[in-house]
């Protein structure tokens, strides 16, 4: 019966919560492979997450990300300096080489958070980037990764589809299936700005479902093995989080007053679906409804295709 290759999840502490973030670590007969990088402020826990597996970082070859946002891809950089080519969609490939706009786009969403739990990534010379257009494939060992154009929360997404011959197909979502919040189920969507774009990521779903791969890995939950159920969970949750913003935000013009709103709300439904306190004041906390709020005020501000 054709399996789906075998990875494993290596917690990064991300904001200090079990669960929060994952960089994924495969096995290939040329070398250890990794899906996601983590933020630069992780770096120490994902060197101790590989070594507990028995790899050195400076073994690891390939790493793909699935897009430049600092949780995914903040440490791109540690690992590339150590030997590694990073393979990265077209539009985020100059943020690698040039993180500067990126560093200070981050600080900007971020705010006091930024120090600890994200930190400033280190530049890639461009020769160790690799752009890799949508539904291009690379090929390491007997693994092929191909990259699936999945915009929406950000522009400059891909879903990576890594399958070997005769494999069912894992795919790594990265945001683009959205995230569970840690310790428990429940779906958060991120809007951030500056390209949070509604109808792209609803093209994106039906890219995902079109894929047709037999388990969804989201870099903030793990695996996820019903795909189909997951992503109308997710489409439901994406359509009230924004249409809640969308209206609250047209009636009025001060975020805070928002804000006071926007928390009731959304950690009323986090509590009944069980969601940890701890989760819910950090991983879904007043950054994050923050983040999301500019995110839908500024993609209110652009024209509708
Ligand atoms: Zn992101």
């Amino acid at each position: 019966m054709p399996t789906t290759p075998s990875f494993e999840a290596i917690d990064l502490g991300y904001q200090g919560l079990v669960g929060a973030a994952n960089s994924f670590l495969l096995q290939t007969r040329e070398g250890p492979v990794l899906i996601e990088a983590g933020p630069q402020a992780c770096v120490p826990a994902l060197e101790r997450g590989l070594k507990a597996r028995g790899v050195e970082p400076a073994s690891i070859r390939h790493c793909f990300v699935t897009h430049i946002h600092l949780d995914h891809a903040g440490a791109a950089g540690a690992i590339a300096a150590l030997g590694a080519t990073v393979h990265v969609h077209p539009f985020g490939a100059p943020h690698l080489v040039d993180p500067s706009k990126l560093i200070a786009s981050s600080r900007r969403v971020h705010g006091e958070s930024y120090e600890r739990w994200y930190g400033d990534p280190i530049p890639i010379p461009h020769e160790r980037v690799h752009a890799v257009s949508n539904g291009e494939g690379v090929i390491v060992g007997e693994l092929r990764f191909q990259a699936i154009e999945t915009p929406g929360h950000a522009r400059h997404h891909h879903a990576w589809c890594v399958r070997r011959e005769g494999s069912e197909s894992l795919l790594f979502t990265g945001d683009a299936a959205a995230t569970f919040v840690p310790g428990s189920r429940f779906i958060g969507i991120p809007t951030p700005p500056p390209e949070y774009d509604l109808d792209a990521w609803r093209q994106s779903i039906g890219r995902i479902r079109e894929v047709g791969a037999s388990r969804l890995v989201l870099t903030h939950g793990g695996a996820v093995d019903d795909p189909e159920s997951h992503l109308r969970d997710m489409r439901t949750r994406l359509e009230e989080e924004d249409a809640w913003l969308r209206r609250e935000l047209a009636e009025s013009d001060d975020d805070d007053a928002v804000l006071s709103r926007y928390r009731p709300w959304l950690h009323a439904k986090a509590n009944a679906a069980g969601v940890p306190p701890e989760s819910r004041e950090v991983f879904i906390g007043d950054l994050w409804m923050g983040m999301n709020i500019m995110g839908v005020r500024r993609a209110m501000s652009k024209p509708r295709r």
